[in-house]
């Protein structure tokens, strides 16, 4: 089993001026482990997709928190991105480019596929109800010779 080298947790408020701050963040904490531009390049912009649906999606009637959790291994990073917000009934429909649960506010229904298309990996744990944890995998490819094309 691989090791956790360092780990760290943020919660903060569920508004828009915080998807820059998120974004920073972690990929300032993702630094340590040496990635290339475009493997933090393309980390801010899942983060970024992540953290604008928990704004955007996650609290239409209330406010609420976002927590992130980063896990940083010797090859890669795991990151975690979760609301306690309304949840997704249909996520098979949710994550089909182009489907959008607000098409008058300019969304496009691209979210999940972006962050599909940048990272490594893509999981969503979501019931109605009971929130939306996303969690993103990058692997810094310059630091495992054998991850070429995954
Ligand atoms: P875009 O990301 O292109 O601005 P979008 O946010 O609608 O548009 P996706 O990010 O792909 O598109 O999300 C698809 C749908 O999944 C959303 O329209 C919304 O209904 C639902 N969704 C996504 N994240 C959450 C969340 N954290 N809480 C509740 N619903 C969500
Ligand atoms: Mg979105």
């Amino acid at each position: 089993m691989k090791q956790i080298i360092n780990e760290m947790t943020i919660t903060f408020k569920a508004i828009s001026v915080n998807e820059g701050f998120a974004r920073a963040c972690v990929a300032s904490f993702c630094v340590q482990a040496e990635p290339t531009l475009d493997e933090i390049t393309d980390i801010k912009t899942a983060v970024s997709e992540a953290v604008t649906n928990c704004v955007v999606h996650a609290y239409p009637k209330k406010e609420g928190d976002i927590t992130i959790n980063v896990q940083l291994f010797d090859d890669n990073v795991v990151i975690f991105v979760s609301d306690k917000g309304v949840g997704i009934s249909d996520f098979a429909r949710a994550r089909e480019p182009f489907y959008t649960t607000k098409p008058n506010e300019e969304r496009s229904g691209m979210g999940f596929t972006v962050m599909e298309s940048f990272m490594d990996n893509l999981e969503v744990f979501t019931n109605e109800n009971k929130g939306v944890t996303v969690k993103l995998v990058k692997i810094f490819k310059s630091k495992n010779q054998f991850a070429v094309g995954v």
